[in-house]
Order: structure tokens, then C-alpha cells, then sequence
């Protein structure tokens, strides 16, 4: 898999927010913010997308949502709420080939991403 920025943000080569490391994954704020609160936990190892995380990935797959999770509580939202997504591909607004959990919070958030009336 070919190096993305985040490669770069889990050496320390390029500098982040750092709100949470261990030894598989890393969290750390947004540099555009969608929401008054708004990091991102991504898994140290490169995973490109979603389709591409194996049977052996689902462990730190779940890790990443036990981060979320432990963040918001210690953050101080996780009773008002928040949303943790993954991007998939074209469609799904991904532009960082390296998996991430975006970790939104702060206000109440619209749903559903996708506005336009379905036809039938
Ligand atoms: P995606 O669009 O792939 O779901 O999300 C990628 C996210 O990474 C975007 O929200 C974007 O703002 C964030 N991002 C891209 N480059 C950097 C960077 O160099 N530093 C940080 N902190 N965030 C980044």
C-alpha cells in the first residue's frame, strides 16, 4: 500500500494533535473540523479502506471504537452524544487511502448525510 499522510502523523514526521496513542492506534483533531469536536482514530497499521480490512484486522477494528469511546468519555461527551464514522471510497467522501474513524461531537448532528429524494 503506497504512504499517506497519516503514515507521516504515526512517525512523527509531520506534526498532529495528538490526543491518544498506544501501540495500534492513534487519535488525533481533525485539521478541518466538521464539528466543534471533530478527531479522527486511525489504526497504526495501513489499512487503505474498509474492504480492505481482513478477518485478522477485526480486533483493532473494534479497538478504534473502544478509543472513541474512551475519549469521549474522558472529553466529556459521550452522554450528549457524538457520531464515529469511516469513509468508504469515491461515494463515501473518502480522500485518506489509510482507514479512519472520524469522531464528530459538540452539537446536534443532521442526518441523513444524503438529502435529494429518493425516486420510486
Ligand atoms: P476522509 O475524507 O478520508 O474521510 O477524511 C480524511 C480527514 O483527514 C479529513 O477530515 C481531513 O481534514 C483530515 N486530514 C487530512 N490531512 C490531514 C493532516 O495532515 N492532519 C490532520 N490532522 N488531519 C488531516
Amino acid at each position: 500500500m503506497s504512504e499517506t499522510i497519516f503514515s507521516k502523523i504515526i512517525d512523527k514526521s509531520i506534526p498532529a494533535d495528538i490526543l491518544y496513542e498506544d501501540e495500534l492506534s492513534l487519535a488525533f483533531r481533525d485539521i478541518n473540523p466538521q464539528a466543534p469536536i471533530h478527531f479522527l482514530v486511525i489504526p497504526k497499521k495501513a489499512i487503505a479502506t474498509i474492504n480492505d480490512i481482513e478477518e485478522q484486522d477485526k480486533t483493532l477494528v473494534g479497538h478504534l471504537y473502544w478509543v472513541a469511546a474512551k475519549l469521549a468519555s474522558e472529553l466529556g461527551f459521550a452522554e450528549q452524544g457524538y457520531r464515529a464514522v469511516m469513509n468508504c471510497n469515491e461515494d463515501g467522501g473518502q480522500t485518506v487511502y489509510h482507514i479512519h474513524l472520524h469522531v464528530l461531537a459538540g452539537k446536534p448532528l443532521g442526518w441523513p448525510p444524503y438529502q435529494e429524494k429518493l425516486k420510486r
